[in-house]
């Protein structure tokens, strides 16, 4: 059986959303290619393809895949996906180039000593939790204000934006204009929303950047 995402190759694909999300955004949103339980050979498909910027949303598995590796591209980006435990604040820090996934003050704390002990200054991105599900991680509506004050005043974090995860099974354009009127309203310019399915609708709603995992590599390993 011939699946719609094995009849091109990676490059090919990745070529195919960068003009879907040219057509769809002006500046055009950024391709964070995720990378999470990809093989070795795929993410060297298309970092040969010129793709820099890289999404992972566990911190042990990123730091297998990228700590050596980084070093032979100077201009790579890496960004946290995932969620984040307070105990892994300090290998975070020290890897990635943006934590995606701010959504408590606890983890504010946290991040803020990992900071002060490694010297490292990481943007922020606070994750919404547009649909209020109880099971999902990120920031309430009603206490994203607060946070991002305890993050930026009380702590010196570098928030630039937010990001969102919408419900599966609700449409997804509600919740992508509601995360950029709220950016909007805090004075933050970046936006990260849309995935496989979704990206191009993102990029209409003004993402910034659009995390594209299966439709750019293919089914991930179990
Ligand atoms: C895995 C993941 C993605 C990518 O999902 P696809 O549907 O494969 O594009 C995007 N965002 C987050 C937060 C993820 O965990």
């Amino acid at each position: 059986m011939t699946s719609p995402t094995t009849e091109f190759s990676i490059s090919q694909r990745r070529a195919q959303i960068l003009a879907d999300l040219k057509a769809a955004s002006n500046p055009t949103a950024t391709l964070v290619a995720v990378s999470k339980r990809q093989s070795e050979a795929r993410v060297q498909d298309i970092l040969d393809a010129g793709q820099r910027v890289f999404g992972e949303n566990r911190v042990q598995e990123a730091q297998g895949r990228w700590a050596d590796l980084r070093n032979n591209y100077a201009d790579l980006e890496l960004r946290l996906i995932g969620g984040l435990q307070s105990n892994k604040a300090e290998d975070a820090v020290a890897l990635f180039d943006v934590i995606e996934t701010l959504d408590r003050p606890k983890l504010v704390k946290a991040l803020s000593v990992a900071m002060e002990k490694t010297g490292k200054t990481p943007d922020f991105l606070i994750q919404v939790n547009t649909g209020n599900e109880a099971q999902k991680s990120g920031v309430s509506l009603g206490k994203l204000d607060d946070l991002y004050q305890f993050a930026t005043q009380e702590h010196a974090l570098n928030v630039t934006g937010l990001m969102c995860i919408p419900p599966a099974d609700e449409p997804a354009g509600p919740h992508f204009a509601l995360l950029a009127k709220r950016a909007a309203g805090l004075g933050l310019s970046v936006l990260s929303m849309g995935m496989s399915s979704d990206y191009a609708l993102a990029a209409a709603f003004g993402a910034t950047h659009v995390r594209v995992g299966t439709a750019l590599f293919g089914p991930r390993e179990e």
